[in-house]
């Protein structure tokens, strides 16, 4: 890495113009973002992208977390950027393993509110779920997360932040003079957490491009899968502005049930959404859609739901992950019998596409699909039902 001359003294005295609110939190700024701190502390233009490359190297490949121990900056330049700068992530309130080993952790961001990040680790990879908003605006009757109202959307910061603190306690940064393609803990990231990724679009798709930055956690696009309910206007925008791979949240064969299951059906429905997907920009083989379909007993898991499934995306390349449904405290579904599941996989499977049961992982923990909630709504929904059940 070429080394540059160390700041001199006129450029730590040039005029600052930095928000009154005190040091400005780099985490989650695009490179471009960086480099605008770093010229608004002072850092002269000439030398800003230089020296956003070398700050992002540290932050983002080597998990630095102390501008002191940049030690290719000079001390002096460090000692500045320490005044003017933080490298905050959220706060870790808990971290629970699960016998299967699945991590959940749960993190406090910014007034207090809390988000929850999964890791989940199989053979052959390592998955971190991350949330994109605290709670969800929409209410998708079968999810616990559509029940918390509490609902603000994350910052880039905030959702890369999760994929750095779950790196610190994996012990997930590269080792100094490793090969490059060493083993990772966390090969793969779904954006499958709290929340719907598709409404707070530019904050995840920035998270995203630092993800994926080549000099940085530097993650491949195709080891990202955005999961949405169907937000139709912002499919398209995944592709061409994150170009990771996509999910959808399927999970019934008519718009009459769709509506009640996930009722942005009733603003996009079956067909609408379908066209989209149709039309999506990144489609190929290698590039398959992932349909998610929860499977509900009695309400969406007959044969015919899933001879009318394999029907309805006949041209669409994908694949379809059949999620049991996973239970949560006042939950009005019950999961599908195994015997259903497997009866409704084996028709999938026989039309062409691949439909791989997702097994439910950290179930102890309360870390499945759809289970997550903040502990404090957990509390305060508990002590409401308390209040409700005395009568009160
Ligand atoms: N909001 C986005 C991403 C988060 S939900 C979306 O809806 O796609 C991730 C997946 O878990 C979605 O497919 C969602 O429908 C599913 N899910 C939600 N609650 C569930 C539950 N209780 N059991 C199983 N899957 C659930
Ligand atoms: Fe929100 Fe997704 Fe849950 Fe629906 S399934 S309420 S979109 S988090």
């Amino acid at each position: 890495m070429p080394v540059l001359p160390p700041v001199t003294q006129d450029m730590l005295t040039l005029p600052r113009k930095l928000p009154e609110g005190g040091p400005v939190n780099l985490i989650g700024l695009t490179r471009e973002g960086l480099r605008d701190a770093l010229i608004t502390a002072g850092t002269p233009e000439h030398q800003a992208r230089m020296r956003a490359g070398q700050i992002w190297q540290w932050v983002y490949n080597k998990g630095v977390r102390d501008f002191a121990e940049m030690t290719n900056l000079g001390k002096d330049y460090r000692a500045a950027l320490a005044r003017d700068f933080t490298l905050d992530l959220p706060e870790v309130v808990s971290r629970q393993v699960s016998t299967d080993g699945t991590r959940k952790y749960l993190l406090r961001i910014n007034g207090g509110h809390e988000v929850e990040t999964v890791y989940i680790p199989d053979d052959d990879r390592g998955t971190l779920c991350i949330s994109s908003q605290v709670g969800c605006t929409l209410t998708c009757s079968f999810c616990h997360t559509g029940t918390q109202k509490l609902v603000r959307n994350l910052t880039a910061g905030e959702i890369v932040g999760q994929v750095m603190i779950a790196r610190d306690d994996l012990d997930d940064w590269p080792v100094p003079g490793a090969p490059p393609n060493q083993t990772r803990q966390i090969s793969n990231i779904v954006l499958m957490g709290m929340g719907e990724p598709l409404y707070n679009f530019d904050n995840v798709r920035d998270a995203m491009k630092i993800v994926m930055d080549g000099e940085g956690i530097s993650l491949s696009r195709r080891r990202i899968t955005l999961s949405t309910s169907g937000v139709v206007p912002e499919i398209a925008r995944t592709a061409r502005e994150i170009g990771c791979l996509l999910a959808i949240s399927f999970h019934a064969t008519t718009d009459a049930v769709r509506d009640q299951l996930v009722p942005i059906n009733k603003r996009w429905n079956i067909e609408t959404l379908l066209q989209t997907l149709r039309d999506y920009p990144r489609l190929s083989n290698s590039e398959r859609i992932t349909f998610e379909y929860v499977m509900l007993r009695d309400v969406n898991d007959s044969d015919d739901d899933a001879r009318r499934l394999v029907q309805l995306i006949k041209g669409i390349p994908a694949k379809i992950n059949l999620i049991p449904f996973n239970e949560w405290p006042g939950a009005p579904y019950q999961r599908s019998t195994w015997s259903r599941i497997e009866a409704f996989a084996d028709i999938i499977h026989d039309a062409g596409y691949a439909s791989p049961v997702r097994t439910p992982r950290g179930e102890d923990i309360m870390a499945a699909c759809g289970q997550l909630k903040s502990a404090t709504e957990r509390a305060r929904k508990s002590r409401a039902e308390i209040a409700a059940e005395a009568g009160l």
